[in-house]
């Protein structure tokens, strides 16, 4: 009964900390309406965790954004990518407020990151600022809009803890979220995690859809699961807000094996460092191939993530008995709406024994804390310590040469195997003519043939790059400048196009594989902001009062990253 109590007082203590750590009625909302989400914290994006929460601004852009407290412009960010328009108020009880993909700014901040724009002759801009323009509590600072990496108008907002950096769940601040919905488990994977290891009787991964449910969950009778050796267990599984549709992350993960908790992991907070390590927190394979996203509940041996708390042995189960265990996992969201998955596993003595004609001899095991180094004909891969999540049996493969490109095609490794780290690919590239040497580069081959450019420069007869992928690889050359396709009417017998009531000069520009490396517009031979945003391949001149009445010509200018230019000028009327 003491030790029942213990551990209740123990819990509650726990929970009631985490929430103490923040101050929760310190920061107003950034937006006026009730705060509906289209994303939370720490969900599965592209090599990274979702760091922040995605506010709904009624589909549309240019929604007023108030700074949270009172505190100063500290960082100014301006991107065709990622966070696109950006900004950042640091505030004096030590947290920094961060607006993203944002339309602009309010006229004030918007002159300051123009005339910086101006000074540097860049539209691209990451700049610190000194504690010079301070805003107060529910100060308009910013229009909302759908600028960077964005795949619809929203604001992306987040709390970081100005020191470190370190983005915390904006919901531990005290925004409420109405949701008193628990998660939804779709599907359990079943790892066997070394070769002699088996689901079923087979030295595979064993997926099982759940049944559908009520905050308890259970398998179909038929899909029983009988195990042997070293077992990992996965879980799909979303959240959905009573005001919102999208499909969210859980705030946390346990599993119970015997009552006990083997594996728990919280979304409070991870380090942008750290953020990467989402590749090896889920099952990699199943989102590269199926789009689908397991959250995997142990733990790779190179996996440094900081959101594991009180696992056992890393989330592994060991069976090697023929009895019947029961394991629950249990989801929450943040309000703490619980699902509880509850299924059993039957251990089995029987040890999986790998077929002879699998293992093959001459193969080599990298280890994931270890620089590994593989040297073959014409090609060399290096891959430092700690890049690998897990060691692995490393392959490399060469195929026929082929016509359409300056090397055969090497098969390094896997796709499926992801990396923290780059690594270095070294190919021989004696087959490149001399008058394309500047151009030639390493490209990666997608499963539908497709070309990404990787990089690389010639050197001693050979072309080195540093790539965050295994996969297939040859080289080729980028000799194609980039495309510049002005989007206004064009009258062909008045060469001078008329903008006299126009408040934009829009072109679609984009790369067929270098990609754009730099860009640049002038009127009448001076600089003017060129606006570029990648995900539509725009780029755009807005008209400012600085354009005098009368006709001038105006030059933009698109670079590759292998330095094929292409450029387009006209006159135009104002
Ligand atoms: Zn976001």
């Amino acid at each position: 009964m003491r030790k029942w109590l213990f551990h209740v007082c123990w819990a509650l203590y726990l929970s009631v900390n985490a929430q103490d750590k923040y101050p929760l009625n310190y920061f107003a909302s950034p937006v006026d309406s009730s705060i509906t989400l289209a994303g939370n914290f720490g969900e599965i994006r592209p090599d990274h965790f979702h760091s922040g929460i995605d506010i709904r601004t009624q589909g549309k852009e240019g929604i007023p954004i108030y700074a949270i407290a009172d505190g100063y412009i500290s960082r100014i960010n301006i991107s065709p990518y990622g966070y696109g328009k950006a900004l950042y108020i640091n505030h004096p009880n030590g947290y920094t407020s961060v607006y993203a993909h944002l339309k602009n700014f309010n006229t004030l901040i918007d002159s300051v990151a123009k005339s910086i724009q101006y000074l540097n002759e860049t539209f691209e801009t990451d700049t610190l600022l000194p504690p010079l323009y301070f805003v107060k509590k529910g100060e308009l600072v910013a229009y909302s809009g759908n600028s960077g990496t964005s795949q619809a108008p929203h604001l992306h907002f987040e709390i970081r803890d100005t020191k470190s950096e370190i983005p915390i769940n904006p919901l531990y601040f005290g925004y409420k979220v109405k949701d008193n919905i628990p998660p939804t488990p779709i599907s359990l994977s079943i790892y066997p995690l070394n070769e002699n290891a088996s689901v079923n009787g087979e030295n595979k991964i064993k997926k099982i859809k759940i049944l559908s449910g009520k905050e308890y969950y259970y398998l179909n009778p038929k899909d029983s699961i009988i195990a042997h050796g070293a077992i990992g267990f996965g879980i799909e599984c979303y959240d959905i807000s009573n005001d919102s549709y999208s499909k969210q992350a859980v705030h946390s993960i346990e599993l119970l094996t015997g009552g006990k908790r083997r594996y728990y992991a919280e979304f409070e907070k991870f380090s942008f460092e750290d953020t990467k390590y989402v590749n090896a927190h889920i099952d990699y394979a199943e989102k590269l191939n199926n789009n689908i996203k397991v959250q995997k509940c142990f733990i790779l041996k190179n996996n440094q993530l900081d959101i594991y708390k009180g696992t056992l042995n890393n989330g592994v189960v060991v069976y090697n008995d023929s009895i019947e265990h029961w394991i629950r996992i249990i989801l929450k969201d943040f309000n703490g709406n619980t699902s509880m998955l509850i299924f059993k596993v039957k251990g089995t003595m029987q040890e999986f024994v790998p077929n002879a004609l699998n293992t093959s001899n001459n193969s080599l095991i990298f280890k994931c804390t270890d620089e590994n180094l593989c040297k073959k004909e014409n090609i060399e891969i290096k891959i430092p310590e700690y890049a690998l999540y897990d060691d692995v049996v490393f392959n490399l493969t060469i195929s026929e040469e082929q016509s359409n490109y300056y090397s055969p095609i090497y098969d390094v490794h896997n796709d499926e195997i992801p990396l923290h780290k780059p690594y270095i690919i070294k190919i021989n590239a004696n087959k490149v003519p001399e008058n394309l040497k500047d151009k030639a580069c390493i490209a990666s081959i997608n499963k539908k043939e497709r070309l990404k450019y990787e990089g690389g420069i010639y050197e001693n007869e050979y072309i080195s790059t540093q790539t965050k992928y295994f996969g297939r690889f040859a080289i080729t050359a980028d000799t194609t400048p980039p495309y510049i396709i002005p989007k206004y009417k064009t009258v062909k017998k008045n060469p001078v196009v008329d903008f006299t009531n126009k408040n934009e000069i829009r072109f679609m520009v984009y790369d067929n594989l270098s990609g754009i490396k730099s860009y640049k517009a002038n009127i009448d031979g001076k600089w003017v902001l060129l606006e570029y945003d990648a995900k539509s391949n725009a780029m755009f001149y807005f008209f400012d009062d600085k354009i005098a009445t009368g006709t001038h010509v105006f030059k933009i200018e698109v670079f590759d990253k292998k330095n094929n230019k292409n450029e387009y000028q006209f006159s135009f009327k104002r």
